[in-house]
């Protein structure tokens, strides 16, 4: 600690290369604190420290930790707190740049594994970024000191050795009733859950937090009510269950439909209490499906969607650097069946409408020979039987749906009914005159192996592959771009997917023999057992990283437009 200060008073006033010199770790009184990686000017991205805290001394007994959820969930717990009391801290501007800065890589509303703060059996890690602090590019170690000598050490006191118990339970029991309910949907037959009361819309179209005022609590219609026995309560939860098989959203235009669907798409998230969603819990394989026009596609077999084009262009290998809506939205589905997806939420508000349907009118104007497309509602059904995936849709217009539906839920001011019979018997009375043009079967999926050099981060002589936000990564000489994913739901994620991808090609796990599912079986398991970070090549310091879903991270590799393929 006293070597730590020395270094500072001699580096004072210098220009600020010289701070490289308190690289290096250093014992405090209440815990160990690691200088990782000191930025190169003020401007620079700011520097990474660890700090590192014996466990024994904090309230963080092993009973709060010995499951994943739990781990996980008492790491989120510090990771808000220290946010929050780094936050109560005078925030000075302390001189150019980003000079006095102290931040964490906080979390939004969802909780999810990330490094920011790391519980282990004996330690518990915190990684900070500081801003070290400088006047032009004079340094300024007084102000530098007052950071790790005060700062850092009342935020610790507060935010870690201030965490009581009962800060902690409430938050470990919602995490276990969370994770009960998502064993019970798998259980029972069910893609999700949503709990009376919920508030599922939000404050805005860019905010992930409640809508404040004026919020419909969600009710489920009594047909589809199920109750769930959770731990930590005497009652079961009560809510609407959707079974698996083909499910509609229908109603008026505003009155819910995208809202109650976009919850599902975030239900695959645990989320913190206060939220709204907290007890709406999707399968973890539910993809949302969409239109993306623009996009590239490397060696996708979207043939049980779309044969062969014009001037006999086939589609079992299919490759473009620029798809149409229905191709982009048919590549997208193959390539979720690729990566194991267990069900497919798609919003009619955003497809290709040739790829949903092509209705009795059009089939008699158009032979199906001259059409390409096989419209997914001639194609939902054997998708659920040939793969077990299954389609929860939101249809405005598209009444032709009603024959393949399981159940159809009517959204009417924000109120949910069943008229899964009424449905039917329209369905009945009002035939749709169509043809079924699917045939028996969905058709086969073939698995794609990437090549070598598909990877290819260098720009220059640097590899580069850096996160940009949450929908950019700068990937060598291309921009990979991650708008339609509209279940990548933290920046961090996309950090840790452009730290994925470089590990992949450093590693050298392209070598022309594993599959697409294979490789994102090998990074789960490695995030499973080597930790979160162990992707991440920052000596000491893994940085801000989330764990994304495999699906994001083959949405990523999918749309990179080096990817190539065989399949
Ligand atoms: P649809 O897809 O049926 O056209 P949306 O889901 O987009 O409708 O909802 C329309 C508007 O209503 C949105 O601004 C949304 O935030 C709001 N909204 C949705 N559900 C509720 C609710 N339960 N309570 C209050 N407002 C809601
Ligand atoms: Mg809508």
């Amino acid at each position: 600690m006293e070597t730590l200060r020395q270094r500072l008073r001699s580096i004072d006033q210098k220009g600020y290369k010289a701070y490289k010199a308190i690289e290096g770790t250093y014992r405090f009184p209440m815990f160990t604190l690691a200088i990782d990686h000191v930025q190169g000017d003020p401007f620079a991205e700011p520097s990474k420290v660890r700090v590192i805290v014996p466990r024994a001394k904090t309230a963080l007994a092993a009973e709060w930790t010995n499951t994943k959820p739990r781990r996980v969930r008492c790491e989120d717990v510090l990771a808000r707190r220290i946010h929050h009391a780094l936050r109560q801290w005078p925030l000075r501007a302390r001189g150019s740049g980003k000079s006095g800065l102290v931040l964490i890589d906080a979390p939004g509303q969802k909780v999810l594994e990330r490094t920011a703060v790391q519980v282990a059996d004996e330690t518990i890690t915190v990684c900070l970024s500081v801003g070290l602090p400088a006047n032009g590019r004079r340094i300024l170690a007084k102000e530098a000191e007052a950071i790790f000598f005060e700062q850092i050490p009342s935020v610790i006191e507060r935010a870690v050795y201030g965490l009581r118990e009962e800060d902690i339970r409430p938050a470990v029991e919602l995490a276990d009733q969370q994770h009960a309910i998502r064993r019970y949907l798998r259980e029972h037959g069910l893609v999700a859950f949503v709990k009376n009361g919920a508030i599922l819309p939000r404050e805005s179209g860019v905010s992930d937090k409640p809508l404040q005022r004026g919020a419909v609590p969600f009710q489920s219609p009594p047909e589809l009510e199920i109750a769930i026995p959770v731990p930590h309560r005497a009652e079961p939860i009560k809510g609407m269950g959707i079974r698996k098989g083909i499910t509609l959203i229908v109603g008026g235009g505003y009155h819910g439909k995208s809202t109650l669907l976009q919850a599902l798409e975030h239900g695959v998230y645990d989320h913190i209490a206060g939220d709204g969603r907290e007890f709406v819990i999707t399968d973890s394989g539910a993809v949302k499906i969409r239109a993306e026009d623009g996009r590239s596609v490397a060696s996708v077999d979207i043939s049980p969607l779309i044969g062969a084009l014009p001037y006999g262009k086939e589609t079992t290998q299919f490759s473009t650097e620029n798809a149409s809506g229905s191709t982009s939205q048919a590549a997208s589905m193959i390539e979720m069946i690729e990566a194991g997806a267990s069900a497919f939420l798609i919003d009619e508000d955003t497809s290709a409408t040739n790829l949903l349907i092509r209705d009795a009118r059009m089939q008699a104007l158009v032979a199906k020979e001259a059409e390409p497309i096989t419209p997914y509602i001639d194609k939902a059904r054997q998708l659920f039987r040939d793969y077990g995936i299954s389609t929860v849709l939101v249809v405005g217009g598209l009444g032709d749906y009603l024959d393949i539906a399981d159940c159809v839920i009517k959204m009417e001011q924000y109120v949910p009914f069943d008229v899964t019979g009424e449905a039917k018997r329209i369905a009945a009375e009002m035939p749709s005159g169509r043809k079924a043009e699917g045939g028996e079967s969905f058709g086969r999926i073939h698995e794609r192996i990437p090549l070598p050099e598909s990877l290819n981060s260098q720009k220059g002589k640097k590899a580069k592959a850096v996160a940009r936000g949450r929908h950019v990564i700068q990937y060598g000489q291309t921009d990979l771009l991650l708008y339609a994913l509209e279940q990548l739901v933290d920046d961090s994620q996309t950090r840790a997917i452009a730290a994925a991808l470089l590990y992949m090609e450093r590693k050298g796990w392209l070598d022309g023999k594993k599959t697409i599912r294979q490789l994102l079986d090998a990074i789960e398991e490695q995030w499973d057992r080597q930790g979160l970070g162990s992707v991440s090549f920052r000596k000491g310091n893994p940085g801000e990283l989330a764990r994304p879903r495999r699906f994001e991270l083959a949405a990523a590799l999918n749309r990179l437009r080096t990817l190539r393929c065989r399949q």
